[in-house]
């Protein structure tokens, strides 16, 4: 009964100038991850999978999803049926695929940088892709091409050689055609069947039948993360990873030019993903009419949802924070760095500048997060946890490494020598002095 007052799904509220600086502070901090806890489960996983290689991959399979597996890897060509879509579908996933490239396209600069800083001293830069990439593909409850899109199509477009896209199983053992299909488009060589830190494992150090990767990304439950980080610190895994990752966040800021319908609609698309998630609704001087009116639709359109039981739970443990101007607002949310930035403001395209942390921003009132999250062309693979602060979301620069090279002519050494030798001397590396010594006294002896 949606009339029945303890069951309206509504956030918290709080007023900016009702707040002390304590509480300003624990609203901007997420809930805390229990990473020791995880980390005690998630090494004995990694462990065996080293030790065990397919063995173990096949095990945990079975225990924690559910399937028994002959063999935990498909290998590319991809039987055709196993890919097989109806044409909305196929054309949907064309779509979002021909936008997500475009953008990611757009971003690889392939030129060679070249400065000569001095004259006869000439220093480039110039890219390679990292060879060989390891995606992880969140399975749990979700299919999930549009996170094998975010992942491959950067991956694909930086050149790597070797693509491998990793997720749990379906319940019959097979992987979902369309996450299938997306590893066609973007070439991936391998598909594994598995989750979890044992497909991490796999990943990381490699099996009879997974190659060991250079670089692990995509986001994932706590167990993933856990992984992630710890191959990440391990010196004989030798891998790098994308970013720390937790559950995912949107952070919307609405004034009284806002449709109370479509932030509703924002916050709660956000909610329902996890029970984890967190919404942030910060009002600009929002009316109490206003307010009331966007609280409506959001126990409405939550009531509505296939996912209530979800959305009852994240939407309670989120909030809505009343501030009296967008100053105020833009420093609540730099503050917080939120994985989206809805901004649903008068003038919105004029405050972009003044976002200073948030992993990707949606723009007035036509700019839903379901855009980004699927097929407008930016990636949903972004940092969350307040990670935006120091990190990018996935991007094609995710999978490509820089070279720098330098060549001096004979005489850019013999006018750069002197300071080389002078700075080596200083720092008491003699045969640093040396290795220029040896030329430059060649040089002027010419
Ligand atoms: P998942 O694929 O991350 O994890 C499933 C795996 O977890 C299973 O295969 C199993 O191996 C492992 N597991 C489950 N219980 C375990 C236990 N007790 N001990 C050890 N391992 C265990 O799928 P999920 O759980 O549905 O999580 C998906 C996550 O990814 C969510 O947090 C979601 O928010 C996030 N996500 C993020 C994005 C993004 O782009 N930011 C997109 C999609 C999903």
């Amino acid at each position: 009964n949606i009339s029945c007052k303890s069951d309206i799904i509504k956030m918290q509220k709080f007023q900016l100038s009702e707040i002390d600086l304590i509480k300003r502070t624990s609203l901007l901090k997420r809930p805390i991850i229990n990473s020791d806890d995880i980390m005690a489960r998630v090494r004995p996983i990694i462990n065996d999978v080293r030790n065990k290689g397919d063995t173990a991959l096949i095990e945990y399979t079975a225990k924690f999803d559910k399937v028994q597996l002959n063999t935990p890897v498909i290998s590319a060509p991809f039987p055709q049926e196993a890919m097989a879509l109806d044409d909305v579908t196929r054309l949907a996933i064309d779509q979002a695929y021909d936008n997500i490239y475009k953008f990611h396209d757009a971003q690889y600069d392939r030129s060679t940088l070249v400065v000569e800083t001095m004259p006869g001293v000439v220093c480039s830069r110039f890219s390679r892709p990292i060879e060989r990439v390891g995606l992880y593909v969140p399975g749990g409850t979700a299919i999930l091409p549009s996170t094998t899109l975010m992942l491959g199509i950067p991956a694909k477009v930086a050149g790597c050689k070797e693509i491998i896209i990793a997720s749990p199983p379906r319940k019959d053992g097979t992987v979902v055609p369309e996450v299938l299909y997306v590893a066609h488009k973007v070439g991936a060589s391998k598909v594994l069947l598995a989750g979890g830190a044992q497909a991490i494992a796999a990943l990381a150090y490699g099996t009879e039948s997974v190659p060991k990767v250079d670089k692990i990304c995509g986001p994932g439950n706590q167990y993933v993360t856990a992984a992630k980080m710890f191959a990440q610190n391990d010196s004989s895994a030798m891998i790098s990873i994308d970013m720390p990752a937790g559950p995912s966040e949107l952070l919307v800021i609405a004034d009284n030019s806002s449709i109370p319908a479509y932030v509703a609609s924002d916050l709660l698309s956000q909610a329902e993903h996890g029970t984890d998630s967190q919404v942030v609704l910060v009002g600009v001087s929002l009316t109490v009419e206003h307010l009331a009116n966007i609280e409506r639709e959001i126990h409405e359109q939550a009531s509505r949802l296939p996912r209530v039981d979800i959305v009852r739970v994240s939407i309670s443990k989120s909030f809505i924070l009343q501030v009296n101007n967008m100053k105020e607002a833009m420093k609540f949310s730099n503050d917080y760095s939120p994985e989206h930035l809805i901004l649903h403001i008068e003038e919105a395209e004029k405050w972009v500048e003044a976002v200073q942390n948030a992993g990707s921003v949606f723009v007035g009132a036509y700019s839903p997060e379901s855009c980004g999250d699927y097929a407008s062309g930016t990636n949903h693979t972004l940092p969350t946890y307040g990670y935006a602060r120091m990190y990018s979301g996935v991007n094609t620069l995710t999978f490509l490494k820089h070279i720098t090279s330098q060549k001096l002519t004979k005489q850019g050494l013999k006018d750069l020598g002197y300071t080389v030798m002078r700075l080596a001397e200083i720092e008491g590396l003699e045969a640093h002095r040396n290795a220029v010594h040896v030329r430059i006294r060649d040089i002027e002896n010419d």
